[in-house]
């Protein structure tokens, strides 16, 4: 565990489920490669986006830690590490550029210069002009294995869908039920997606596009809605889509993913938090999909 001193991500809170939960990714070998912090407070989640990447970056690193006396974990420090990218800060307007953003892809292609990875920070995404995150989102769509992105927002509101289906969505605990209740029709539009998108995931057998889905959960009431909702879409896209979803997997195969959902849906009662919850689902729910 990282040293989580008392108020280090101030206005963030949540902060020893999410090193769970990235520690979990980690220790899997699944570590996604687009993250996103969402919610909460500006210096709580550039803190988070920071020490996650020093923990990336480490050459010395111990579990999920970084050992912060290592060349990389100094140089993060003073930010100067040649891998380490602030893209927003690049522009010095304080706002993203396109040409810039541009530049980047184009030297995202090269390999690292120090170590095994890159590592950009896209600090405030939600600030993002729309023809930004359009080229952006080309950035992330097919990354090099080299390359990781580290995404912070204020809220996930202004982010263009299709960058959030590509991202794992990791949100401050403040950011509770609340926020997010009272607007019905745009949690069941969220339910659908994240519905189809597990859909597609599992059909053609894609963890990451599958935790990506899951992470877009944000209420508990969307996440049984959604869980709900998911056997009668891949019911759905086996008889109507001309088998060209689940072409491959027989009926025992389907059925145990059935079950696992109806597993889950009963556990919603008492599980009590929802972004480890969702880490574990759609490891759990991937199980029953391979051979
Ligand atoms: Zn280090």
């Amino acid at each position: 565990m990282p040293d989580i001193n008392c108020g280090r991500y101030h206005g963030f809170s949540g902060e020893k489920r999410i090193f769970e939960t990235l520690s979990a990714f980690f220790s899997a070998g699944r570590f996604p490669h687009a993250v996103l912090f969402c919610g909460g407070n500006e210096i709580g989640r550039k803190t988070l986006a920071d020490d996650l990447a020093q923990i990336l970056i480490c050459k010395k690193r111990n579990g999920f830690n970084a050992c912060k006396e290592c060349n990389s974990c100094i140089k993060m420090e003073k930010r100067i590490h040649p891998d380490i990218i602030y893209v927003k800060e690049l522009s010095g307007s304080g706002k993203y550029k396109v040409e810039i953003l541009r530049e980047e892809i184009r030297r995202g292609s090269y390999l690292p210069n120090d170590g095994e990875l890159r590592i950009y920070i896209f600090a405030d995404v939600d600030t993002m002009s729309e023809i930004c995150q359009n080229t952006l989102l080309k950035f992330i769509e097919e990354p090099k294995s080299f390359n990781r992105f580290i995404f912070t927002a204020e809220s996930d509101r202004a982010v263009l869908p299709t960058i959030l289906s590509r991202v794992v969505s990791i949100r401050s605990d403040e950011l509770g039920d609340d926020n997010v209740s009272e607007e019905t029709s745009e949690s069941q539009n969220l339910v659908l997606e994240i519905a189809e998108q597990a859909v597609r995931a599992l059909s053609e057998r894609d963890e990451y596009m599958l935790t990506v889905a899951l992470s877009r959960v944000k209420t508990r009431e969307i996440m049984l809605s959604m869980l709900t909702l998911l056997p009668e879409k891949i019911r759905n896209s086996i008889f109507y889509k001309n088998n060209v979803l689940f072409k491959d997997f027989n009926l025992e195969k389907l059925i145990k993913i059935f079950k696992k959902l109806e597993v889950y849906i009963k556990e919603q009662d008492f599980n009590p938090n929802l972004t480890l919850i969702s880490a574990a689902y759609s490891a759990g729910i991937f199980e029953e999909v391979q051979d």
